[in-house]
């Protein structure tokens, strides 16, 4: 989509700390982490949020919360204990229109992590 700050980040047309790229979702480091490891999981399709998806999306979704895990593994901290968040809608927090899970981790010893 032509005005979607995360299909800008997906076409290369804006910079974006990616961890991991596939074909049908991207990695990348959130720019404003709210965790020691802030990651986002990021369909390169244009979906707006699951309260958009189809039947036929199931797929893709299992395929995100895969890659979830793998990049959870990759940054070492699927043994320590990660969260997955996705916002969905404005009133849930959701400021960028373009599905995405929020990986987020490494807390160490001292979890600060809030519901
Ligand atoms: P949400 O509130 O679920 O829509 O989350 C959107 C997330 O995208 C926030 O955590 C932002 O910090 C993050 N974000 C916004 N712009 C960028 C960007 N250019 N690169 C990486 N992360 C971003």
């Amino acid at each position: 989509m032509d005005n979607c700050i995360f299909c800008k980040i997906i076409r290369g047309e804006i910079p974006g700390k990616f961890i991991h790229r596939e074909g049908e979702w991207v990695a990348f480091y959130d720019i404003s982490p709210k965790a020691p490891i802030h990651v986002l999981i990021v369909p390169t399709s244009h979906i707006e949020s699951i309260a958009d998806v189809h039947d036929s999306d199931g797929v893709l979704l299992g395929n995100l919360l895969l890659a979830a895990k793998k990049i959870a593994q990759k940054l070492k901290i699927d043994k320590s204990g990660f969260k997955l968040i996705i916002n969905n809608g404005k009133g849930s927090g959701q400021i960028v229109p373009h599905l995405h899970i929020h990986l987020l981790g490494g807390w160490g010893k001292n979890p600060e992590w809030k519901v």
